[in-house]
């Protein structure tokens, strides 16, 4: 099948490679002209696990190439990936979808199959092939699906080939049948369902699992203030099937480029239809409340921040990737700096990324131990592996005042007892 993917983000860049990896001819096509330029060169302009090399194996095999080109009309199959980032009034942005769609239109010469894989609000399939079919001549027929992604970026790759179900909305058997075949390889379970059923179904599971980790945070209030610890309960409640045991990690709680905007997405299509989603909103507000503990228990630990040296370890908003949009490092370290202190960022991949997105009195150090090196408090904004498995001794030695803050509960309590360190987590019992 010849495919081409319009939108070579974290999504579209992904989908390409695997597409191209089980076998069908795929151009990527993007607008940005050096982020192109790169991933001509088989150089992934993101960081993710195994993308580079499988990347450049198809480049090589001939199955991949990229172009800035907006020409669609050899593609058998034609996916936007393109973003659809946040309004400030908490809607989905549509204009690079719109454009997407008026650029499919104006090249194209026969019948089109088009398949959304950007998160859509319901009823926009419907909206983009219209779309599509008022420019381009009478005879030419669109047939559009709704393949919403559930790829957690830090392991896309994995999640594409071994991802739990494949969603597949259409409105007619013709976009059935070519996307199954498109994905048969992929040897995932297809779950069909017409097209909005598809578009709900990619903002619900984005709002369930954002539930779960506000819900599992409430929890874990309340076992600091009760004197439990929330780790176990979570063990505890993750043993009953009907709970399961993911997404019940307490810590500072959601960020990237899904969860936050998916969340808000939601609760203005539940608003533009009359319903008050009013569980919704209380996750976002939990949510963001969140994200301020670890600046408030360091000024319960040391009061006035003013004039202190504060580490931030990890950037982007979780691990195994460069992303930063929408990460809890950005407000933290904002708040920080308006309260006078001086703040020290560390992140094994993400820094160049940082750089632009917090506020440019924040240092950047290459290693962790430069990163605690004299710093009065310690704060874990990202559970990279790499500051999970540091010695714990380095706090002790290199701090000035060994008080870490952990937001993402990265040690077992024992293996910190074992060392003098004022030691704070989320839902767990402060060790002094
Ligand atoms: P992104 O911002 O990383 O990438 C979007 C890309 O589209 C950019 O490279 C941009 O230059 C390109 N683009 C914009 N307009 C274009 C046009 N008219 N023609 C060609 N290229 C164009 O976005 P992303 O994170 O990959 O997300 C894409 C969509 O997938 C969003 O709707 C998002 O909600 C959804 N999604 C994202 C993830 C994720 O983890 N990032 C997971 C599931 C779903």
């Amino acid at each position: 099948m010849r495919i081409t993917v319009i939108g070579t983000g974290y999504v579209g860049l992904v989908t390409g490679v695997s597409l191209a990896e089980i076998g069908h001819h795929v151009t990527c096509v993007d607008v940005d002209e050096a982020k192109v330029a790169m991933m001509a060169n088989g150089i992934s302009p993101i960081y993710e696990p195994e993308l580079e090399q499988l990347m450049e194996k198809n480049i090589q095999s001939g199955h991949l190439s990229f172009t800035t080109e907006l020409h669609f009309s050899s593609a058998d199959v034609i996916y936007i990936a393109v973003g659809t980032p946040q309004l400030p009034d908490g809607t989905s942005d549509l204009q690079y979808i719109e454009q997407a769609a008026l650029d499919i239109a104006r090249s194209l010469t026969k019948d089109a199959i088009v398949v959304t894989k950007s998160t859509v609000p319901v009823g926009t399939n419907h909206w983009i092939k219209t779309l599509i079919e008022e420019a381009t001549p009478k005879e030419i027929k669109i047939t559009i699906v709704s393949n919403p992604e559930f790829l957690r970026e830090g392991s896309a790759v994995y999640d594409t080939f071994n991802g739990d179900r494949i969603v597949i909305g259409t409105e007619n058997n013709q976009g059935r049948e070519i996307l199954d075949d498109i994905n048969a390889s992929f040897g995932l379970p297809i779950y069909h369902t017409d097209l909005k059923s598809a578009e709900m179904i990619k903002y619900a599971s984005n709002a369930f699992l954002a539930t779960k980790i506000s819900f599992i945070n409430e929890i874990s209030a309340i076992c600091e203030k009760v004197g439990a610890n929330v780790e176990d309960v979570a063990f505890g409640m993750g043993k009953d099937n009907r709970i399961g045991d993911k997404f019940l990690n307490a810590g500072i709680g959601y960020g990237g480029s899904c969860f936050p905007k998916d969340t808000n997405a939601l609760v203005q299509i539940a608003g533009n239809n009359e319903h008050d989603f009013k569980l919704l909103k209380s996750v976002i507000k939990v949510n963001n409340s969140q994200r301020m503990k670890l600046v408030e228990r360091a000024i319960e630990a040391v009061g006035d921040l003013s004039g202190k040296r504060i580490s931030l370890l990890g950037l982007s908003f979780k691990p195994n990737t460069d992303d930063m949009r929408e990460a809890a490092s950005i407000p933290i370290a904002q708040e920080l700096v308006n309260q006078g202190a001086h703040v020290v960022g560390f992140d094994p991949i993400a820094i160049p990324n940082a750089r632009s997105f917090l506020p440019e009195e924040v240092q950047f150090k290459e290693t962790i131990e430069e990163t605690i090196r004299g710093a009065d408090v310690a704060l874990i904004i990202t559970e990279w592996d790499v500051i999970k498995s540091i010695d714990l001794t380095a706090y002790t030695t290199l701090m000035t005042s060994p008080i870490v803050i952990d937001g993402r509960n990265c040690y077992s309590l024992d293996e910190v007892r074992r060392h003098p360190i004022h030691y704070i987590s989320i839902g767990r019992p402060e060790i002094q």
